[in-house]
């Protein structure tokens, strides 16, 4: 799970790491609040679940023109620095319910529903910090340069030597001279490496209490006046850790997720929309996997990732058809099932009456295995509905890829 700037800047400074002052608004005038306590020069910060704001675009929802600054110099950016409350109102009204375009929202971009408002603060330098999973080693890694700002992926490309990795072993846990070495290889001046490396033990105290399984400060910046500080930050969660961290939880934010992969989480299935025309309904997500290697190994490319669970419900089915339907790009469906725990005859029924419910209107593929095959089988054939029966999986694939207009 996915949350917004200010709510990880929140939770990172319960952890001890310092961000700015500052509060959120989902009106202009809380803006504009907001700016006169704070006083002085301040930033003005759309909240998307994005990177990439600062040299994003704003478009109008309505026109999809493009939203200037008020002095019409150039196109909106994401992240703003103003003077005074007026310009704030000004700023989070041209923000708030228009679109914001950056390099990681995709072309359509994200409508922005609240505006982070910050004191702004005088850069000397800026750097990159995070910490994740490193799946490799089987760690906790950071991953630092002293190339912040940028994105990390570019300095990775074009200059691997500046970033500065380290592991924190699982059996040894954190220590210390980790953020001291981190401090060290940034080249941290003498009297900034103790705060620079509490903040590294901050970090990682944020991620392993929250179970998260992404925490980026990028910039992590040191002030004129000497302070090191998060500027923006980014958390990720894993989902299957939220039953724990109800208050995480609670930070969801549907208006930045899918439609039909909200949908999908209502009725427990595992659901991940993808690009293709392939439609694809099957149980277990190692079959699910295998699905869409065989529809891709015969030349077309799923709709979807989806696994209905070892013990779906007739309700479970048709919901998870029906979400297929809606997909726009989807083209023909192939619904692959290994009845081991779940029974064929149950997916015929869940086939039968979503077709019946949603109405079909793409071929549908359907290879069928295992407990209750024949009854399953019996099932399609009395529906009077209209299913290509498949024999194995290569079969399939290529019935599937043909009916959804071939490669
Ligand atoms: P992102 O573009 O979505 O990653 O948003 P960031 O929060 O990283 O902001 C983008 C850039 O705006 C930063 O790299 C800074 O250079 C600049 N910026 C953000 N806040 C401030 C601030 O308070 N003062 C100044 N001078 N620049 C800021
Ligand atoms: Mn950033």
């Amino acid at each position: 799970m996915k949350i917004h700037e200010y709510q990880a800047k929140a939770v990172l400074k319960r952890h001890g790491v310092p961000v700015p002052q500052g509060d959120v608004a989902a009106t202009a005038q809380e803006a504009a609040g907001i700016a006169r306590k704070l006083g002085g020069r301040v930033v003005v910060k759309a909240q998307i679940h994005a990177g990439g704001r600062g040299k994003g675009t704003f478009r109008d929802a309505a026109t999809g023109k493009p939203v200037m600054r008020p002095d019409g110099s150039k196109p909106l950016g994401g992240v703003v620095v103003v003077d005074g409350p007026e310009a704030v109102e000004e700023i989070a009204s041209r923000m708030l319910g228009n679109v914001l375009v950056t390099k990681q929202s995709g072309p359509e971009g994200r409508r922005v529903g609240r505006v982070l408002v910050e004191e702004g603060m005088e850069i000397s330098k800026e750097f990159y910090l995070a910490v994740l999973l490193d799946r490799a080693i089987r760690s906790l890694t950071f991953i630092a340069s002293a190339e912040g700002g940028t994105e990390i992926e570019e300095v990775a490309a074009t200059r691997p030597e500046a970033i500065l990795k380290a592991a924190v072993d699982p059996r040894a846990g954190y220590s210390p001279w980790i953020g001291r070495s981190l401090a060290f290889g940034l080249g941290f001046e003498a009297k900034l490496v103790n705060p620079a490396s509490k903040l590294v033990a901050s970090l990682h105290e944020a991620f392993v209490r929250t179970d998260a399984s992404l925490a980026e400060i990028n910039p992590l910046i040191v002030t004129t006046d000497g302070r090191v500080i998060a500027l923006d930050a980014k958390m990720n969660f894993d989902d299957n850790a939220l039953y724990r961290h109800h208050d995480i939880a609670e930070l969801r934010d549907l208006g930045e997720e899918d439609p039909l992969e909200i949908e999908a989480s209502k009725h427990g299935l595992n659901y991940i929309k993808l690009d293709g025309s392939v439609g694809c309904m099957v149980n277990g997500a190692g079959l699910a996997m295998g699905t869409m290697d065989i529809i891709k190994h015969h030349g077309g490319s799923p709709a979807n990732f989806l696994d209905v669970g070892g013990g779906a419900t007739v309700e479970a089915v048709t919901a998870a058809f029906e979400i297929l339907m809606k997909d726009a790009n989807v083209r023909a469906v192939l619904v692959n099932i290994f009845g081991g725990i779940m029974r064929c005859d149950v997916v015929a029924e869940g086939v039968v009456t979503a077709a019946r419910k949603v109405g079909v209107k793409v071929p549908m593929v359907v290879r069928l295995e295992g407990t209750n095959v024949e009854r399953g089988r019996e099932i399609l054939r009395e529906s009077g509905l209209t299913f290509l029966v498949a024999d194995g999986m290569k079969d399939a694939a290529e019935k599937v890829v043909a009916a959804a207009g071939g490669r």
